[in-house]
């Protein structure tokens, strides 16, 4: 079993909710549970510098994530600083290898990638690992962006087109993890769930969605459905890699039931590791006898405990889920360039559309 299997199939300790906002923060109600009970000796969260230059770079190419690679003295920031060097090579910055990116965007259009790998993640969820061309390449992805997936069903006129977030660090060379939902009747993910080993896909990218630069906000907030989770997990990558993001991050996480809830581990991980500033509150349609969480939809009431108020400077609320969730809580994206108008719950709360980005 690989390690990626190890993680996601780990016996999961139920999610438990939480209505304390953070670890330095007395509870509002409801028992303290599993998830993030247990807090990390001091000096939990990983030390390290900036490297101005390159970040300058990096951020010139709209790399704006990319100031957390710099884990200082890792093998990590290593292959990130190459990374970001070879970014800087491409605005006339001193010139230094660096790893390949497989993705370049621009007019490279679609590269046709090997699937290497697949697992079963639960009921109606698979990872898939994709080989990139080459052994020492990265993705080419930044935070936040996504890549498209393309394929043409036979006897159709048109291909379908689908965006994915992978869920393998940005950094990683040689591959990339893609956690792929299974929608009866969805074209892609049907197509996506019948591929076996050695088929291949078309897959172009980055689609760059919003472009993170550390401490960019002081608080965001995440609220996702399902395989919403994907961007938002990028996103905390970025900041909780990051020794020099001091981003306080709310997630509220809804899904059907409890086997549905993705990347638990890895979410159950970082609240342990960054109590201080990661919490994550879950919400179950169905969910099970013993559960001490929210049921139903997430709602006013949940929002309203426990995200950062609309007038507290600097903040950011992410969105992405299924149609009904978007349009309960702040009204879908109208095109992939257009954020459409805010409405639903959100907007009741008062938050500005500025405030708001729907992935
Ligand atoms: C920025 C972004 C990143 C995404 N990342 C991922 C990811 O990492 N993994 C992943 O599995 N999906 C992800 N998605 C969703 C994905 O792009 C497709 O919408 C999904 O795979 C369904 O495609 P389909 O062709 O199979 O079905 P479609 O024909 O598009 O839809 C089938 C049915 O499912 C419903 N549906 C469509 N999308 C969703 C959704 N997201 N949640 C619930 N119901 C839905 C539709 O209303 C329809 O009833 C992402 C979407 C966006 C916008």
């Amino acid at each position: 079993m690989t390690m990626f299997a190890r993680s996601v199939f780990r016996a999961a300790a139920p999610v438990r909710q939480q209505y304390r906002k953070y670890a330095t923060e007395t509870a509002t109600s409801s028992p303290q549970g599993t998830a993030g009970g247990s807090v990390p000796p001091a000096g939990g969260e990983p030390k390290g510098s900036s490297n101005g230059l390159l970040y300058g770079a990096a951020a010139a190419l709209g790399l704006g994530g990319a100031g957390y690679y710099f884990l200082s003295g890792t093998p990590a920031a290593k292959k990130a600083e190459e990374k970001i060097q070879d970014a800087a090579n491409k605005v006339g910055l001193p010139a230094s290898s660096g790893p390949k990116a497989a993705l370049t965007g621009g007019d490279q259009g679609f590269l046709s990638l090997k699937l290497e790998d697949v697992e079963i993640v639960n009921h109606n969820t698979k990872r898939f690992r994709f080989k990139l061309p080459e052994d020492d390449m990265v993705s080419g992805l930044h935070v936040a962006s996504a890549v498209l997936a393309k394929y043409k069903p036979e006897g159709a006129e048109k291909p379908v087109m689908r965006p994915y977030t992978p869920i393998s660090d940005e950094d990683t060379k040689g591959y990339m993890d893609l956690l792929i939902k299974k929608y009866e009747n969805g074209p892609m993910s049907t197509h996506l769930h019948d591929m076996v080993p050695g088929q291949r896909l078309d897959i172009k990218g980055p689609l760059p969605k919003y472009p993170w630069a550390e401490n960019k906000h002081s608080h965001i907030g995440l609220i996702a459905g399902g395989t919403g989770i994907s961007p938002m997990f990028q996103l905390c990558r970025a900041i909780f890699n990051n020794p020099n993001d001091k981003t306080k991050v709310t997630l509220v996480f809804g899904n059907v039931s409890e086997e549905d809830v993705l990347l638990k581990s890895e979410l159950a991980h970082l609240e342990n590791t960054f109590p201080n500033r990661f919490r994550a509150f879950y919400v179950l349609d169905n969910p099970p006898k013993e559960w001490n969480g929210a049921k139903g939809f997430i709602n006013k009431e949940l929002l309203k405990t426990v995200l950062p108020e609309p007038k507290t400077e600097n903040i950011k609320l992410f969105v992405c889920g299924p149609p009904g969730m978007m349009k309960s809580i702040s009204g879908d994206k109208k095109s992939p360039r257009d954020q459409g108008e805010l409405v639903g719950i959100l907007k009741e709360m008062g938050y500005s559309p500025d405030q708001v980005y729907k992935f």
